[in-house]
């Protein structure tokens, strides 16, 4: 694996880019950027497109910050080897930020990891097929359960009855590169698909603290509709939501750490 897959995502995104509300054209910006990498990485990308409402950001130093209505994109990467109606894994992370925060932790690092497991799964064989998302429009637009997580509600929404039945997993990545303890969360105790995650971590030799009653990102779209869901990342920090959201946030160890966890999870 190598980091600085990792670390060079972050400095496009949060240090080149910069803020990216999930229908700017700043985001659509980091969303060509995104699947040129996956594509020189050796994987297929399609992209999904769909309407998000305007509204305006919630929490943190952007609370009350209007962010405009539009399209937003989800970039999906396959190796070509999903099968219909067999088993497959996916792992996600939002490319989007809140106004006026260049979002190196939230969620850089996130996209960060989704590229080195990429680049570490390409020509390695995984123990099933894998799907990568890069999630469009994560971030909040409002402060009810439906003004958030549009990219991955309209995923979910456009996945057939054999694609839910047979979807084993879904991991996402949301804050992994602060502090040396990677949060593994579930909305429920007892998740057998955070075991797993946690069992990895093990196999993997990274620390971790899990948590329950995470539904702070993309994977609740997946469990509120009955479909197996963690997150990876969380740790608080102090330019969470706010324009010091910069790469030097970013502890690329953190990043390492929790791609080793995803790597193995996958192999
Ligand atoms: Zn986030």
């Amino acid at each position: 694996m190598r980091v600085r897959t990792a670390t060079a995502a972050v400095r496009q995104l949060a240090g080149r880019i910069g803020p990216r509300p999930g229908t700017s054209p700043a985001y659509h910006r980091a969303v060509r950027w995104v699947e040129s990498q996956f594509t020189a990485l050796g994987w297929t990308v399609t992209r999904q497109s769909f309407e998000v409402p305007g509204g305006n950001s919630v929490a943190g130093p952007t609370d009350g910050l209007p962010v405009e209505a539009g399209r937003s994109t989800n970039v999906i990467a396959t190796l070509g080897d999903v099968v219909p109606g067999e088993p497959w894994l996916l792992v996600g992370a939002h490319l989007d930020t809140v106004p006026t925060a260049p979002g190196a932790e939230d969620n850089a690092s996130g996209i960060g990891v989704l590229l080195a497991t990429a680049e570490a799964l390409a020509g390695h064989r995984t123990r099933l097929p894998v799907v990568l998302v890069a999630f469009g429009a994560e971030e909040p637009r409002g402060h009810s359960d439906e003004d958030h997580h549009y990219g991955s509600t309209e995923y979910v929404a456009s996945l057939t009855a054999a694609q839910r039945r047979t979807l084993r997993g879904m991991v996402a990545l949301d804050r992994v590169g602060v502090g040396s303890v990677l949060p593994v969360g579930s909305v429920e105790d007892g998740d057998p698909l955070r075991a797993e995650l946690e069992d990895a971590a093990r196999r993997a030799g990274v620390p971790i603290v899990t948590e329950t009653g995470q539904k702070s990102s993309d994977h609740w779209s997946f469990v509120q509709e009955g479909l197996p869901g963690v997150r990876l990342g969380s740790t608080p920090y102090a330019g969470y939501h706010s324009p010091q959201d910069v790469p030097s946030v970013v502890d690329p160890a953190q990043l390492e750490r929790t791609a080793r966890v995803v790597v193995e999870w996958l192999r």
